[in-house]
């Protein structure tokens, strides 16, 4: 497994991400998508938008406001109970969620052996003297504060005047917007139970600890679905919120692995008693090896009708559903995939990334899906001295760029800039060459063909310049290489 420093090297080296403002110092836990990185995490949203909004006849999309009215958050819990409880040291004034303390190492100065300085292992005990840390885990002197609740919301103002009525936050998470457009959406879109609503957009956390590079950040991306079902339909014998919250887990799982996260890195964790949310019937995360261990890499929980019915009691609507053939309202339950688009395209990266040994060199690859590579098609010269070789590829790259993402590079000679193109994961090279153009000095004339190289295999062919869009096109609508290679011939 690659380490996390590594892909930290890379993203900033290869242009994927970059510290947020990184010249006064950096801010905290922001980050930057640069040119590759913003390609990647916008094929993993259009991905996802498609698969699970657009070829999905149950599921419609919303784009909704990330400010809203303040009382969506009193009404959904947030003011009173999104909260963590932190302490902070009374020397070095730094600030630690107090239900993690015990999970990082500690910085002891040691009695025992003349107040010499240990690092020790999170919640281990000093194995000179036998203490256990009870100071802060950083500066190893200073005393800690006693725990206070530190509600995760930032608490921003409406309007120009600073007070308390004006107050509002930034949204926590996308998922109230689409409960209070439950009403609007069912009925504009004359829908049927079970429907689901669809959001990409941006929530906001003021995490304590914060870290682990894109892991966890203040500001992040979320992709999620609102999945309505009648509580009181059964299908296949079950209530219709347990076999969809089934489906659904069985969707996300197999919706990772289709765009090539690897089996063997992926798995469920059912959330027991204590990890439920109060409003919780169950719910169950999908587990990704990231290099800092098995983590949440998103999560399905079925929340009840406990959402619709708080967005009821303070707002005054009903927000129920007439089940017709019964004759009855009723509210809804709801089950609800939620996944980060950072901490995807973490797991995207990490799965993606490879050493390899070719010819006695080491080659850095990510592995890509041919559909999440940032980079579609490099266009290649192999003489960037012939104005005709040049010409060629550049109207290729042209030609690409209508409907796929496709950049020029001459800017080396051919094995390096083979070498550049794998470390970004760069699906497919085309190589512009002499044979293409042909060669009047030599009375060698044009086959006009490029050559059409594989990442994976390192596998070559050889297709007319009149193909080559569609010849594409097969190979990242999802067609084998292989396939492709016994049609055209191998170069
Ligand atoms: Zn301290
Ligand atoms: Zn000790």
């Amino acid at each position: 497994m690659v380490s996390m420093d590594t892909l930290v090297s890379l993203c900033k080296r290869r242009g994927f991400v970059f510290q947020s403002s990184e010249i006064y110092g950096g801010t905290g836990s922001c980050w930057d998508y640069g040119p590759l990185g913003v390609e990647l995490k916008n094929k993993i949203k259009h991905v996802w938008w498609r698969d699970f909004v657009q070829r999905r006849a149950d599921v419609v999309g919303l784009d909704a406001s990330i400010l809203m009215h303040s009382t969506v958050w009193k009404a959904s819990g947030h003011v009173d109970h999104f909260t963590d409880p932190m302490v902070d040291c009374r020397e070095c004034r730094h600030r630690f969620r107090a239900d993690q303390l015990d999970e990082t190492s500690w910085t002891h100065y040691c009695p025992a052996t003349k107040g010499n300085k240990f690092t020790i292992p999170p919640g281990e005990a000093c194995t000179h003297c036998g203490v256990r840390r009870s100071l802060c885990p950083d500066c190893g002197k200073g005393e800690l504060t006693a725990p206070r609740q530190f509600n995760l919301m930032f608490k921003t103002f409406m309007g120009p005047v600073e007070e308390d009525a004006a107050v509002t936050y930034l949204r926590p998470e996308t998922a109230q917007g689409i409960f209070v457009n439950f009403e609007n959406v069912q009925q504009s879109m004359r829908r049927k139970l079970p429907f689901g609503i669809g959001q990409i957009g941006k929530a906001f956390r003021n995490e304590i600890t914060p870290g682990n590079f894109i892991f966890r950040t203040r500001e992040f991306e979320q992709m999620e679905i609102e999945y309505f079902v009648n509580p009181h339909d059964t299908v296949e014998g079950r209530p219709a919120d347990e076999y969809w919250h089934d489906r659904w887990i069985e969707d996300c799982l197999a919706w990772f692995q289709r765009y090539g996260v690897q089996e063997e890195n992926l798995r469920l964790h059912e959330h027991d008693r204590a990890e439920l949310a109060h409003y919780s019937k169950r719910t169950a995360d999908l587990q990704y090896r990231f290099p800092i261990g098995w983590s949440e890499l998103m999560g399905i929980a079925n929340r009840t009708d406990f959402d619709l019915k708080q967005h009821a009691k303070w707002s005054g609507k009903a927000l129920t559903y007439f089940d017709e053939e019964r004759r009855e309202h009723l509210v809804p339950y709801v089950i609800e995939p939620s996944a980060g688009v950072d901490r995807a395209l973490l797991a995207f990266l990490a799965d993606a990334y490879r050493e390899e040994e070719v010819r006695g060199e080491k080659r850095v690859v990510l592995r890509f899906h041919p559909e999440l590579a940032p980079v579609s098609v490099a266009v290649l010269p192999l003489l960037k001295k012939r104005d005709d070789i040049v010409r060629t590829a550049l109207a290729i790259r042209d030609e690409l760029s209508r409907r796929f993402t496709t950049v020029y590079d001459d800017t080396a000679a051919i094995g390096r800039l083979y070498r550049r193109q794998d470390e970004v994961g760069t699906a497919y090279c085309v190589t512009v060459d002499v044979q293409t153009v042909g060669d009047p000095d030599k009375g060698e004339t044009a086959d006009g063909k490029v050559t059409i190289r594989d990442r994976d295999s390192m596998e070559q062919i050889r297709v007319g310049t009149a193909q080559l869009d569609a010849v594409v096109g097969d190979l990242l609508g999802g067609k084998l290489w292989g396939e492709v290679a016994a049609q055209v011939g191998r170069a």
